[in-house]
């Protein structure tokens, strides 16, 4: 019988094999076409004892795959507890990171091995590494986690470590906000006595306040959408839907708002506002604000909080991205121009510049 590969004995954990592979000169570190060592192979498969072997004749346990997976990235994402231990007692980078620029600490945060924490943070690395997708350890534990007993422990254990309690994510949002969105009070608990800022931000605020005219909008018979403009966080003008009394059917949140707040200001220029819609704003809306000058547009429920109850405006999203000649509705460029009087657009620049000079 011919001695298995390298790859294929560290896959059945025959650490023999492997001593009789390496002893007849085998490559230890050698790849197969997705870059993976004989060790990757181990660590994948949770092999104990071919991880060892490999381990103890030198195999590297930082060597990367395609996807950019060590033994020891692997081992610590996944929970194998006693690979990661031995990568870590034979050289393991600490600093290294995943395909999504993540310690280990990350992703493992995620699945809940708490031991597995618990060992990666007295090894040293670092609590406070920001991934890619601008997340740390403590929010993919509190976002991705199940909220659980297992993730109450890791959160626990990070806070403990040091984490940042404070350090948001990409959108600005902080780990106390993410627990109180996903309704976990334990984790709460430990965020606030871990000293977590419990000021609201404007977001949450402004939200909150468009969310509760959308309520009150329903009561007086309207739909629930409302909306508050402000600038440099003070409030311009809020407004609700109001086709129910208008019978306008462009009566919507943010458009009321946009004419509040630009009646208000004198000045059809809103450069620099933010909107806060109760709900994933409509194309015209999105358009009426960029128009208008708002830079910033933060939304409570998306449209697919709004599908099931024939609140989405998705569909119209789609059908405007089209090419005009594919769009539903009849679009059609007619160059038709008046004879015998002034080109239109010729004549508003002349009575412009006639306006403009005495
Ligand atoms: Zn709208």
């Amino acid at each position: 019988m011919s001695e298995p590969s390298l790859h294929a004995a560290a896959a059945k954990d025959d650490a023999a094999a492997i001593a009789r592979l390496l002893a007849a000169g085998a490559e230890i570190d050698s790849r197969d076409d997705t870059g993976a060592t004989a060790l990757l192979v181990a660590t994948h498969a949770n092999r104990v004892a071919a991880a060892k072997a490999l381990i103890e004749a030198g195999g590297d346990v930082n060597a990367k795959d395609r996807i950019e997976d060590s033994p020891y990235l692997y081992a610590g994402a996944r929970g194998h507890l006693e690979i990661l231990k031995m990568t870590l007692r034979h050289g393991a980078d600490l600093k290294s990171t995943n395909r999504y620029r993540g310690t280990a600490l990350i992703p493992v945060s995620e699945r809940g091995h708490v031991e597995t924490v618990r060992t990666l943070i007295e090894a040293g690395v670092d609590v406070d590494h920001v991934n890619n997708l601008h997340w740390t350890a403590l929010l993919e534990a509190i976002i991705l986690g199940d909220g659980g007993e297992r993730h109450q422990r890791i959160v626990d254990l990070l806070v403990k470590a040091g984490a940042d309690v404070n350090l948001a994510d990409g959108d600005g949002v902080t780990p106390l906000q993410h627990a109180r969105n996903r309704g976990l009070r334990q984790i709460e608990a430990t965020l606030v006595a871990a000293g977590a800022k419990t000021t609201m931000t404007d977001d949450d605020r402004f939200l909150g306040e468009a969310i509760e005219l959308a309520r009150a909008n329903i009561a007086r018979g309207g739909r629930p959408f409302g909306a508050v403009l402000a600038r440099d966080g003070e409030v311009l003008a809020t407004a609700v839907n109001e086709i129910h009394a208008t019978n306008d059917p462009t009566s919507h949140a943010e458009l009321n708002a946009i004419r509040a707040a630009s009646r208000k200001l004198g000045s059809p220029d809103l450069k620099g506002s933010a909107v806060y819609a109760s709900g994933h704003p409509c194309p015209m809306c999105m358009a009426a604000m960029r128009l208008s000058g708002v830079e910033k547009v933060s939304y409570a429920y998306s449209n697919d909080d709004g599908a099931p109850f024939g609140l989405s405006t998705a569909a119209i999203y789609e059908d405007l991205a089209r090419p005009f000649a594919e769009q539903s509705m009849t679009i059609r460029h007619v160059p038709v121009r008046t004879q015998g009087k002034a080109d239109l657009y010729a004549e508003w620049t002349s009575a412009r510049s006639k306006q403009a000079s005495p």
